[in-house]
């Protein structure tokens, strides 16, 4: 009899399925190194492959990992060695990008980057952004309900999809492809896959929302003594510069002074301050704006909320404080490095942290702690270096989460549950919550095939 990528490759060409050495030379994901494993990878060119794949394989009992672009952060799109992964890299065409309405039909393979310049091109913007932009693609973005940088302007991916096409467990295409920004009959069925991580269905197509490209962009590099100084400086920010603010990002010292050790960036400022913050405006007019801009941070060293600050003078300059934020490549060394994903009210971080640090700098005095956050969503996150060899994942957790109840905090703002935080999601979510997503997931996937055991474990 047949395996199943046999009669996948006949009905469909050899072009749609990859095994043996094709699978294992791709890494596992982007921050797992190791060699894939997996039955097979599934490479569709449309909705309705999607479908007849997954018809298959539930015919056949078999488990399905989706894929997109890899950048997941919660191992949601790591295979097991006996799951078929179906990966979306071929199906990434821009299918429409409409000004008047507003709107850009993609195909969920397509890479976020790609959607963010060809929109451009219409001078329309795509304001979904974050470091992995280069690689995450589209249903990704929408099956993990992505935050990134401009959240607090824009809200997160859940505010940029208008539609959406999906395919269920059995092989049923659900197509909700609205394109209007009000649309109230029955059911909101896009959100049942918006943030669900792939474990309710395999996202094909999307309907973006898009907003007119900002007629000009101001960006600065800023530093405070303490962090009173940053919450200050945000809210003078968010009153002075009247709405425009879309990004407000903050990096501890530590992150900051380990990123920019020789060998990393270029610091453009003193290296030793607590705390600095990488802060976007977004306008209708370049003079006015960059002046008010200017104004609003010269008011601010004035009033001593920030201590120094540097405005960059081109594109160039700009992109090399983004890097300073985005790019962690150089504190990735030694392994292991855990990162954490926060979200607690604005007022308990520095308690937090502060905990946080404690538990982690008694278990290993030699160890780092770099923390870097989207502060202005409440969002922070960690990377703790025991600078130990050994498996110190489970005590990391525990120095990390376990004075975040006391907080209220979520352990998990934007990266999702996946596999990684299965244990966790109960700190964060109550019993009920818990069991109608169980009921969710029994009732659209009963045989529990679809991204198994993500979010909700084996039960
Ligand atoms: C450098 C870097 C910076 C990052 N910064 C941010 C950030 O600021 N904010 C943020 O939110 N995240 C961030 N991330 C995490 C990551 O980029 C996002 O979670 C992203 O949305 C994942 O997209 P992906 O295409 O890589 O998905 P994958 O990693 O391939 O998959 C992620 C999950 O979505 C599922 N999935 C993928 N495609 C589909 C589909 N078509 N249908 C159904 N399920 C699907 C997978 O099964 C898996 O569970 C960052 C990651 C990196 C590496």
């Amino acid at each position: 009899m047949q395996n199943l990528a046999e009669q996948i490759s006949n009905q469909l060409g050899e072009d749609r399925v990859l095994s043996g050495e094709a699978v294992s030379e791709r890494a596992t994901s982007y921050w797992n190194s190791e060699a894939m494993t997996a039955k097979a990878i599934l490479l569709p060119r449309s909705t309705e492959e999607v479908s007849m794949m997954l018809r298959l394989c539930h015919a056949a009992n078999q488990t399905v990992v989706t894929q997109g672009g890899l950048t997941g952060c919660v191992m949601g799109a790591e295979p097991a060695s006996d799951d078929i992964v179906i990966s979306l890299e071929k199906m990434n065409r821009i299918e429409e990008i409409d000004a008047v309405n507003g709107i850009a039909v993609v195909e969920a393979g397509t890479v976020l980057q790609q959607v963010q310049e060809s929109v451009l091109d219409e001078e329309l913007f795509f304001p979904l952004d974050l470091g992995a932009r280069g690689s995450c693609t589209i249903g990704g973005n929408v099956a993990t309900n992505a935050g990134g940088i401009n959240v607090l302007r824009y809200g997160m991916m859940r505010n940029l999809v208008l539609g959406l096409e999906a395919v269920l467990v059995d092989g049923t295409v659900i197509s909700s492809m609205n394109q209007m920004l009000k649309n109230n009959a029955g059911y909101d069925i896009k959100q049942l896959f918006i943030g669900t991580e792939g474990t309710l269905g395999i996202i094909t197509r999307v309907v973006l929302r898009l907003f007119h490209k900002p007629a000009s962009r101001q960006d600065a590099l800023v530093a405070m003594q303490d962090f009173d100084g940053v919450v200050g400086f945000l809210a003078h920010v968010q009153k002075d510069l009247g709405g425009a603010l879309s990004a407000f990002e903050i990096m501890w010292g530590d992150y900051f002074k380990a990123v920019t050790e020789p060998g990393g960036h270029r610091a453009p400022m003193d290296r030793e301050y607590p705390f600095y913050v990488v802060l976007q405006a977004e306008g209708g007019d370049p003079d006015s704006d960059a002046d008010r801009f200017e104004s609003v941070l010269g008011d601010a060293l004035e009033k001593e909320l920030i201590v120094d600050a540097v405005l960059p003078k081109s594109d160039t300059e700009s992109l090399a404080i983004w890097e300073i934020r985005e790019d962690f490549e150089n504190i990735l060394q030694p392994e292991p490095v855990y990162l954490y994903d926060i979200s607690l009210p604005i007022r308990h971080m520095p308690a937090y942290v502060d905990d946080v640090a404690r538990n982690v700098f008694e278990h290993w005095p030699s160890g780092d702690l770099f923390t870097i956050g989207h502060v202005a969503d409440g969002n922070l996150h960690f990377f703790v270096r025991p600078n130990e060899p050994g498996d110190l994942h489970g005590v990391s957790d525990e120095c990390v989460y376990a004075p975040l109840a006391s907080y209220s905090g979520s352990v998990s703002a934007e990266h999702g549950i996946g596999i990684e935080k299965i244990k966790w999601l109960s700190h964060s979510r109550n019993r009920a919550e818990i069991e109608l997503m169980r009921s969710m997931k029994k009732s659209l996937d009963p045989r529990n095939l679809l991204n198994p055991g993500r979010v909700l474990g084996a039960g």
